[in-house]
């Protein structure tokens, strides 16, 4: 089969006949959107999923009658693609060797390379093609860049009315930095997409001789509970001139200090050791403390020096001890401790010394234990929410400690003995240009004031209506609402529109990239020339996209034709709100909560986003995608070899959606025999036949029905895997079946039946392998596109109890047929089989009704059939009682409740009509069906009193 020439006609085809446009009509629309692609290199096979996803959604919704619109854009925004440009100029060899090796890129086109807009147009493009042989289903009309003239419009009015809102503020805030090129990071600059996180710890200046010793904590609030400080001995010091006063702090503190906006100059070097010994005095209360040794003190942690809260805070009573028992220290720093941790905070569940209890509810060996970790962070948010201050806390006694937390510091803060610093929690983080990144307190930057509460409540209002999928990560996005903060919102390098009232700041990537699904409406009327960029004023976006003020008006200011502003603040009122906004799950803390918030603060409610649909990430054979691994495929290359079809359901089919996905090219071609199936099976039904009524028949359109069913109510919450496996595997089961018993019955006439079954089949394949879909649906006959084909409904009237009940038996007969001849070895070439008495039925339908209704004592079920005259019976054989029961409550819960339905079923029928397969599957037997009340059965060894309803006995010779 040559796929790609199949997938080249269909391409044509669709585009050709302009399938995937859309614009406004009559019926019900729906707008779904992925996350538009930075064009800094082709598209992988780890890309594809998002979206193959997005687009076998689209595709069904097109099915569903929706007037579907799924459009793409190019996000040339930011530092990656001029950073990318810089180190092919400066001739980096090792992504020299990616273009080369894995991208096969030629000389000639590496060499422009160093234009970091032409680095984006030619991925651009590849994506692009990528995307069209991948059978996304993309109204193409409605593409744009993020560095058109139009867009850069569109992103000005974005900020002006941010900004008018009093969202945009500017102002000192801390940032993710990068040192060398002087720009805040977040997380498309840096290596391994990370967005860099900090703490803010308050730093405590205790006094000692002229110097400060300055000690980095979290929790203000245990200041009362200080009973010295730790230094490590082994680490090198600096004293530094910090603005007027002399600090002690690490070597690497001294650095990050200065990224904190102090003056900063270093004086000289200490010696961890010689510190040691000293008094320090803690500017709560003027109480002296001395400074001891702790090798647990980190170098690049805070300033270096810790102040001891043995107490409260688990390392510190850990080091306290350990030092209490190595005498041979004291002696060499001529020390000897006898200090008792001072309790500050009380609070229910922890007795005795918090620290010590919660030491020893993690079980920890000594200060180097990772453990203590773990007892930290318990006993910190133990007593963040159910501490109270003590008594010997003086003016806080009694305060909650989640309010005395901030009390403290700033009644410290205020007293100028203390200050306020940043660490990144997730360090490193490398920036993209290989530097490592700092917490930086970046004054007059501008700000997008994502901490304003007003705003925060309106996102979580919009998140809460929201349908999220899958709901597990509904819980994530409040959290982030919560935890953000001001985030800079431009910078000072990079592509993209500048900030209009501060032309020296270009807005950065997260911020362009938030209500950009509005901006498709108008990409259409500009991509067709209807209008230019020329004379476009805000007026117009407030009109088109809010429905502020007239058209006449705005039309008038900006030079457009009324009509044309009329029609194109219709086709925003009709596409608008976003129905669907596709992405991976790394982009929860970012980019989709940005979405959210800027979609509360520019648009009215009727207009705020419907749904996010977030799926995991891709795997290679089980491994993280990597250059150095060396298993990345370009999905161009990937198509080629492999084809889409294949491609796309390997993608959707190896995880539900929040989990990664396995990709393997086993799963390629195991699928490819699946679909090759599909083609054979276009075959067998390419001449018409009426549609067969034998029992087989009935049971497979039957079954149709329910995976139909199935399907689609897998497809409402895509949960794309179950839906893929009904539709390749279950169905195929089905088929073989049926192929197996027409086969044995010697049946011509099953074109009708099959070729049912494969306008099903096909019309549920066709999201998710449009190519295989198309070609098999021309080839059966039909002459429009399947996309114009509405998805299956099911036909209730053809949901068959006794069709289903009877394959079911047989499907199980045959299976206890073989198993008895792999037992006991015999080769029949006759075989009896006993159908239970009338009475055992009886009796059956009652257990069951009893089982079903949640009692299954065996006390009790007897007790219920005696007191029932027509079932009175079973007390003449308690055994064959128990084993129905036994019976039933082996059987799947969906039998169970169809054979209660079932008021009569004939199983001398359906196992007569089943003689030819039982026939042919087992050594080509006699089969001989009797009841057991039948008075001439042939049962030589009494087999037949042994039968129970669904359960045939069987005598075989
Ligand atoms: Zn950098």
């Amino acid at each position: 089969m040559d796929w790609n020439s199949i997938e080249n006609k269909w391409i044509k085809r669709w585009q050709e006949e302009n399938l995937f446009h859309a614009d406004p009509d009559d019926r019900k629309k729906y707008f779904v959107t992925v996350a538009y692609p930075y064009p800094n290199s082709p598209q992988h096979i780890g890309h594809g999923r998002t979206y193959t996803l997005a687009d076998a959604h689209a595709r069904y919704m097109r099915m569903k009658g929706y007037n579907v619109l799924f459009p793409m854009g190019f996000h040339y925004t930011g530092t990656p693609i001029l950073g990318m440009s810089r180190r092919v100029a400066a001739g980096d060899a090792e992504l020299l060797d990616t273009f080369h090796k894995i991208y096969k890129l030629s000389d000639d086109v590496i060499s422009t390379f160093v234009e970091p807009v032409k680095i984006a147009s030619y991925f651009h493009n590849e994506i692009k093609m990528g995307m069209k042989e991948m059978g996304y289903s993309i109204d193409w009309r409605r593409e744009f860049t993020t560095v058109d003239r139009m867009y850069s419009r569109f992103i000005s009015w974005q900020f002006r009315t941010l900004r008018k809102k009093g969202l945009i503020v500017q102002g000192s805030h801390p940032v993710g930095w990068c040192p060398r090129d002087q720009n805040p990071v977040s997380q498309h600059d840096t290596m391994g997409d990370v967005e860099p996180d900090f703490n803010e710890y308050t730093v405590i200046k205790f006094r000692s001789g002229d110097s400060i010793l300055p000690a980095a904590t979290l929790r203000p609030e245990t200041l009362f509970g200080v009973t010295n400080m730790w230094v490590n001995p082994a680490v090198d010091y600096v004293q530094v001139q910090v603005d007027s006063e002399k600090w002690i702090v690490s070597k690497e503190a001294a650095r990050k200090l200065e990224f904190l906006n102090h003056k900063l100059e270093i004086l000289k070097t200490i010696k961890g050791k010689e510190i040691i010994g000293c008094d320090a005095t803690n500017p709560i209360n003027n109480s002296t403390v001395p400074v001891y040794p702790a090798s647990f003190v980190e170098a690049e942690s805070g300033t270096g020096i810790v102040m001891s809260v043995p107490a409260h805070a688990p390392y510190d009573y850990q080091a306290l001890e350990d030092l209490k028992n190595d005498k041979k220290t004291q002696q060499e720093f001529g020390i000897s401790v006898n200090i008792d941790p001072i309790i500050v905070i009380e609070s229910d569940g922890y007795s005795g010394l918090p620290a010590s209890y919660a030491i020893k509810q993690v079980g920890v060996s000594g200060q180097n234990d990772s453990k203590l970790e773990k007892a930290t962070s318990d006993l910190y948010s133990h007593e963040f929410y159910k501490g109270k201050m003590m008594n010997n806390t003086g003016r806080f006694a009694g305060m909650a400690v989640a309010a005395a937390k901030n009390e403290v510091k700033q009644y410290v803060m205020k007293s100028g003995a203390a200050d306020t610093m940043y660490e990144l929690v997730n360090k490193p983080v490398r920036c993209r240009c290989g530097a490592e990144c700092v917490v930086k307190l970046l004054s007059d930057q501008w700000f997008l004031d994502y901490g304003n509460k007003e705003w925060k409540r309106l996102a979580h209002e919009c998140a809460s209506k929201m349908d999220i999928v899958p709901q597990d990560i509904r819980q994530e996005f409040d959290y982030v609402i919560d935890w953000l903060r001001e985030r800079a919102c431009a910078r000072k390098s990079g592509l993209g529109t500048k900030l209009p009232w501060d032309q020296e700041w270009t807005i950065e990537s997260l911020s362009d990239s938030v209500i950009y699904m509005a901006y498709y409406i108008i990409a259409k009327y500009v991509n067709g020339k209807m209008i230019s960029d020329e004379g476009i004023t805000d007026a117009f976006f407030d009109h088109v996209l809010l429905g502020i003020d007239n058209s006449s008006k705005v039309a008038n200011e900006c030079k457009i034709p009324v009509s044309t502003v009329e029609q194109m603040r219709k086709e925003f009122s009709y596409f608008y709100p976003v129905d669907s906004r596709h992405s991976g799950r790394d982009l929860v803390p970012n980019h989709l909560t940005f979405f959210i918030f800027n979609h509360v603060a520019i648009f009215g409610r009727e207009n705020w986003p419907q749904q996010i649909v977030v799926n995991g990430s891709v795997l290679m054979d089980g491994k993280k995608m990597s250059k150095s691994l060396g298993n990345i495929i370009p999905l161009r290359a990937a198509i080629k070899e492999h084809g889409a079809d294949t491609i796309r359901l390997a993608m959707l089919v190896s995880a539900e959606i929040l989990q990664d996905a396995d990709f393997s090219f086993d799963t390629v071609r195991g699928i490819r025999s699946k679909l090759l199936n599909v083609f054979e099976m276009a075959e067998k039904c390419s001449r018409p036949q009426t549609v067969g009524s034998e029992l087989e028949d009935r049971w497979l359109a039957s079954r149709l029905q329910r995976a139909i069913a199935e399907t689609g109510a897998s497809m409402d919450r895509l949960r794309v895997r179950e839906a893929i496996h009904n539709i390749l595997y279950s169905l195929e089961q089905d088929l073989q079946w049926y192929l197996k018993r027409t086969a044995a019955k010697g049946r011509e006439n099953t074109a009708g039946t099959l070729a049912e079954f494969l306008d099903v089949q096909v019309r549920m394949l066709a999201p998710f392998a449009p190519f295989t879909a198309e070609e098999v649906w021309e080839r059966i006959g039909h002459k429009y596109s399947i996309m114009q084909q509405s998805w299956p409904a099911i036909n209730e009237d053809k949901i068959d109890l006794v069709a289903e009940e009877s394959e079911f038996l047989i499907f199980r007969l045959l299976a206890d047929l073989q198993n008895i001849v792999k037992v006991t070895k015999i080769t029949p070439s006759k075989i009896a089989i006993y159908i239970s008495a009338g009475w055992k039925a009886q009796v059956y339908g009652a257990i069951l009704a009893i089982i079903l209704d949640e009692k299954t004592n065996f006390g009790e079920v007897m007790k219920q059939l005696i007191a029932n005259p027509e079932t009175s019976m079973a007390k003449t054989d308690p055994k064959m009682v128990q084993k129905m029961m036994d019976d039933i409550l082996s059987t799947p819960l969906e039998a169970r409740n169809r054979r209660l339905r079932l008021s009569e079923f004939n199983e001398i029928q359906a196992i007569q009509d089943a003689a030819s397969l039982l026939s042919s599957e087992i050594n080509k037997a006699q089969i001989v069906v009797y009841s057991e009340e039948d008075p001439s059965k042939y049962d030589p060894k009494s087999k037949s009193k042994s039968a129970r309803p669904f359960k045939p006995a069987v005598y075989m010779e």
